[in-house]
């Protein structure tokens, strides 16, 4: 046996410019030095606090709050709803920066595995349409910077500073976007029921009798 293998996944080094481009390190203070916008300097302070540190979708997501605002002409505080297209990073921006969170149903994750938001102010009451505007991070944008291009693709490694810096170069540009008209989904009656089979109180749906988790357990959801 190799003794001197390494025990760690190789994959722990993406992201570490230390070990994936020697001597070529880039440091994320310096990328952000690059920012002259100091709202956009406490947004990242935030998100990164929020999430942790500061990633390359969580910066997306802070650029796309952003282009949402703008497009939609929000208020500054104005209330934003958001349907994510993907659980990584890009809820993060919205649930910290825009109060849009999973408790307060103002976000939504639909997991299409697309770095996509789909953004909307609240509707007038009456209106069963409201206005929406769709962000894509679109690739026949980021062809124009093949290094993010790449962070995209997942097809090198390309660690967050750069492809930060790189979103920051671009700005907008790299991004599509588009306006709809979405329909408002009726808010159902809320029922609560007392389950047959446990005794607890949960929210009935489709008039069942039995609880999702003692439906789950007996095994009526399966097949
Ligand atoms: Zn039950």
């Amino acid at each position: 046996m190799n003794k001197s293998a390494p025990r760690v996944c190789i994959h722990s080094d993406y992201g570490n410019p230390f070990k994936v481009n020697p001597g070529k390190e880039i440091f994320m203070d310096d990328v952000l030095k690059k920012i002259t916008d100091p709202y956009l300097l406490f947004q990242i302070k935030q998100v990164s606090s929020f999430h942790g540190y500061l990633s390359t979708g969580a910066f997306i997501g802070i650029q796309m709050l952003n282009i949402a605002k703008r497009l939609l002409e929000a208020d500054p505080g104005e209330q934003l709803y958001v349907a994510c297209e993907t659980y990584s990073c890009l809820p993060d921006p919205f649930q910290i920066l825009a109060g849009c969170t999973i408790g307060n149903k103002k976000l939504k994750i639909r997991d299409f595995g697309k770095m996509a938001v789909v953004v909307n102010k609240k509707a007038p009451e009456d209106q069963m349409l409201v206005r929406s505007v769709r962000i894509v991070l679109d690739p026949a944008k980021t062809v124009q910077y093949p290094r993010l291009h790449e962070w995209y693709m997942n097809t090198g490694k390309v660690p967050h500073e750069e492809a930060i810096s790189l979103l920051i170069d671009a700005g907008e540009s790299v991004y599509s976007y588009k306006f709809m008209d979405i329909e408002l989904p009726k808010k159902p009656d809320k029922r609560i029921a007392l389950c047959i089979n446990c005794g607890e109180s949960f929210v009935q749906k489709n008039g069942g009798a039995l609880c999702l988790a003692c439906m789950e357990n007996i095994g009526v959801l399966k097949e």
